[in-house]
């Protein structure tokens, strides 16, 4: 099913019903999905679903295709590669506020779609929006060459950790001579650095495991499927399709080193790479999500870090403190306007960017400076190739012109991946959380017993920190809350307050109360709506 969303499904036959590869988003869209399938293959019984990987537009609809039910009676495995629930969970917990809303700007959520607004992704259409689900799995893979058999469907899996995502595998089906690539190579540059953050990925081991496919399923497959757009058919254009996706990662990696072996650095770098022309000639090559620029970036990011070495850069000022004296240099706001205005009208849509950024950062309230930033970002939107580059630069002329616009925060939490956090994961948020200055010179110890799974911790916040630790108990806390993990999810996902499952009785603290009140007063709670294009 293609089109229906940021990602694609894929619906596999077996003796007596099917298998379901990678249920999208969220639920309406992949209910949506498999009832196309029935309405064109016929109503045949889901007996397995695979999650190809912990990125949440490969799982997140499991509940439009399959119900908790199907899986606690037996009739549906699911199935996943080793490690898959814990990465699944953890990417968007502790830097998920400002992930969510840099990704805001990645899919162009508040832009309208259009000729001029969101024409897509690059990776498929858009996230879509709606209940997310969760179901555990039952079956996890954990070596390449394991094999398994499905309602008489033998499938062959490789593993792939720590490539497009920390969690994932290949997997071969011999009947059909039908490999899936799962979001290891798609019809586009994928992203090494993604926009929205995140930590960069490894593109050398992403090449070794693309070369490790074309290898150990050699001969084997004729056609290549994978997680996102569509397949490729025939034995000799997939092993074609999947040597240039290799060599186009390995490229990027090997050229960033060896550049900067020579001691470029990392906005010099990008303007030197250009792929071979017969890697960017492939139309799977090109960089419609990522692209060479921050790709290489990315390389440069992963083994040196954000520092060039130039002791130049090592502490700037910020860009309020920078922009204003720029402003000053350039004679004041209306003759920096002036020179940016001319750079415009030569298409320097980069320098005007560059140049009237700190003019906004020294005045944001200069309408003009806004207006002509925002000109340039759109002219920026219009010729970039990838569609996350496009996205920011219309979000952030959008919000030049509009400002950033009161609206609700989206949903971040789904009932399911509450669920299925672990506490510790919880605690870690709570750790970011809890501000520092605030918090300094104060000790508070609390013990928890969550009674309904029996896990008891300690947590102590000291030095502006907070430390928790599992399975104790201290001899002497300010209180102890005793509740239930049921509790805490309803109260994590604000269905319900602590002090309202206090009076319920469905917690209680032992102890100094006023301790537990100090402690919950001294955690910031995350604005959704930043500012990113203005201080
Ligand atoms: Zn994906």
């Amino acid at each position: 099913m293609r089109g229906f969303d940021l990602s694609v499904m894929s619906v596999i036959e077996t003796d007596t019903g099917y298998i379901v590869i990678d249920p999208l988003v969220t639920v309406p869209v992949a209910k949506a999905g498999m009832e196309l399938a029935y309405q064109h293959l016929g109503r045949k019984p889901i007996v397995a679903v695979i999650y190809t990987h912990s990125h949440i537009d490969h799982w997140g609809g499991v509940k439009g295709v399959i119900s908790d039910e199907d899986v606690t009676s037996g009739r549906v495995m699911v199935i996943a590669p080793e490690h898959f629930l814990e990465h699944a969970i953890s990417e968007n917990i502790i830097a998920g506020n400002v992930m969510s809303r840099r990704a805001s700007y990645m899919y162009g959520n508040l832009v309208p779609k259009g000729p001029k607004g969101q024409i897509g992704s690059g990776l498929g259409q858009t996230t879509s929006s709606g209940l997310i689900s969760l179901i555990v799995p039952t079956h996890t893979i954990v070596q390449t060459g394991q094999k398994m058999t499905i309602d008489g469907l033998e499938i062959e899996f490789q593993m792939t950790p720590g490539a497009e995502a920390p969690a994932e595998f290949n997997f071969l089906f011999p009947k059909y001579r039908a490999l899936c690539m799962a979001e290891n190579c798609t019809h586009n540059m994928h992203n090494l650095y993604t926009l929205r953050g995140a930590q960069v990925r490894d593109p050398k081991a992403w090449a070794q495991y693309v070369d490790e496919a074309i290898n150990h399923f050699a001969g084997r497959y004729d056609v290549v499927f994978a997680s996102h757009h569509w397949p490729t058919w025939g034995y000799d254009d997939c092993v074609e399709f999947l040597k240039q996706q290799r060599d186009m990662y390995k490229y990027l990696h090997d050229e960033t080193l060896r550049l900067a072996n020579q001691g470029y650095t990392i906005l010099e770098i990008p303007e030197l790479i250009h792929l071979p022309a017969d890697l960017f000639r492939a139309w799977h090559n090109r960089g419609y999500y990522g692209t060479v620029n921050h790709n290489v970036k990315a390389v440069y990011q992963r083994y040196l870090g954000f520092f060039d070495g130039n002791p130049a850069t090592l502490h700037p000022l910020p860009p309020e403190a920078a922009g204003r004296r720029y402003v000053e240099l350039a004679g004041g706001a209306e003759a920096l306007l002036a020179k940016a205005r001319q750079a415009f009208e030569r298409g320097e849509y980069r320098w005007v960017a560059q140049l009237v950024n700190h003019l906004v950062f020294a005045d944001p309230d200069n309408r003009e400076a806004r207006e002509l930033q925002a000109d340039a970002l759109e002219q920026m939107g219009y010729q970039a190739e990838s569609g996350p580059w496009r996205n920011f630069y219309l979000s952030g002329a959008k919000e030049l012109r509009d400002g950033v616009l009161d609206l609700a925060a989206p949903k971040a939490v789904s009932p399911d991946t509450v669920r299925a956090t672990p506490l510790e994961m919880f605690f870690d948020l709570l750790a970011v959380r809890l501000n520092g200055p605030k918090a300094e010179g104060r000790t508070i110890v609390l013990n928890a017993h969550f009674t309904d799974i029996d896990e008891r911790y300690v947590l102590t916040v000291e030095h502006g920190v907070l430390n928790y630790v599992k399975d104790r108990q201290a001899d002497q806390p300010d209180a102890t809350l005793i509740a239930t993990r049921a509790a805490l999810d309803e109260v994590v996902q604000g269905q319900a307050t602590m002090a309202e499952k206090l009076a319920a009785g469905e917690a209680r603290i032992e102890g100094d109360p006023g301790k537990l009140a100090e402690f919950l007063s001294l955690l910031d709670t995350f604005e959704f709506w930043f500012n990113i294009v203005t201080p």
